[in-house]
């Protein structure tokens, strides 16, 4: 399980976008993490994993299964952040440089964090690909080279790359038509069930969260309200 308890994120302006959240995350479950555009969705999960900007304060405290997140010494902590958990990021740009080949992104990725031969790497990046519905020869194309889907699609293969039992995915299905986002959402699906792992989707979207999640967590002005299971309309707070 990742849990959160109590975390508190400050913006190094003094802007305090986290209040003391809360967030249980269990294997194999789709969790959404819903609510207004401003309520600090992104800085729980980037606070979470010691990514906010440099000069920001966070207290509280991250477990992923028995490991507190923030007693690691900084090289241990982002072991962790490819290995134990990963991240889909926002945009489906900003996972990738767009002057470097799909295949030499997920090599940089897969050479810092695991130590495979090439060949091997090559392997692994195809299986990965594949398994997130990318046939053909995908490694050879410029991100620009790829439709909204497709990025989105390399971007979470991109972070199984380590084989991490948690994801956190921050809206992962914006700027995608609707049957495109249905389609991202059963692959999270599969994924979730196959891998057993947990994942935790950021989203604005209610109506896709109640639609896809196991359970739904809802963020008001930085503060986590828990709700119950997702087949229950949910009410703004
Ligand atoms: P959400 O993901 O729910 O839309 P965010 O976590 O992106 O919300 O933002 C929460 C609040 O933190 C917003 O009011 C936003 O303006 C503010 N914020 C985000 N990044 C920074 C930053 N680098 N410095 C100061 N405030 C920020
Ligand atoms: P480095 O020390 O090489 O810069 P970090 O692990 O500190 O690497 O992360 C740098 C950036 O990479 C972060 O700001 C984040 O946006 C992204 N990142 C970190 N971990 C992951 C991950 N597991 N999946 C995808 N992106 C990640």
């Amino acid at each position: 399980m990742m849990r959160i308890s109590s975390l508190s994120a400050t913006y190094p302006n003094g802007f305090n976008a986290v209040k003391k959240a809360d967030l249980k995350l269990s294997s194999g479950e789709i969790l959404a993490l819903v609510g207004e555009s401003g309520s600090g969705k992104s800085t729980l999960i980037y606070a979470s994993l010691g990514l906010l900007p440099k000069g920001s304060s966070v207290s509280g405290k991250v477990f992923f299964d028995d490991i507190e997140f923030f007693a690691l010494p900084k090289e241990g902590q982002r072991k962790i952040r490819w290995k134990k958990v990963s991240l889909v990021l926002q945009g489906t740009m900003s996972s990738f440089t767009p002057v470097l080949t799909i295949k030499r992104q997920f090599l940089e990725a897969m050479e810092e964090h695991l130590s495979l031969t090439p060949g091997e790497a090559m392997a692994k990046a195809v299986e990965l690909l594949e398994e997130v519905g990318l046939e053909g020869n995908f490694l050879a194309r410029y991100p620009h080279e790829m439709s909204g889907g497709q990025k989105q699609r390399c971007a979470i293969a991109m972070a199984l790359c380590c084989d991490p039992d948690y994801l956190l995915a921050d809206e992962p299905t914006t700027a995608l038509d609707v049957i495109t986002q249905a389609e991202i959402m059963n692959l999270l699906k599969g994924i979730a069930k196959r891998r057993n792992m947990g994942i935790l989707m950021v989203t604005h979207d209610l109506a896709l969260a109640s639609s896809t999640a196991d359970e739904i967590c809802v963020m008001y002005q930085g503060c986590t309200i828990e709700t119950e299971r997702s087949d229950i309309i949910i009410k703004s707070p």
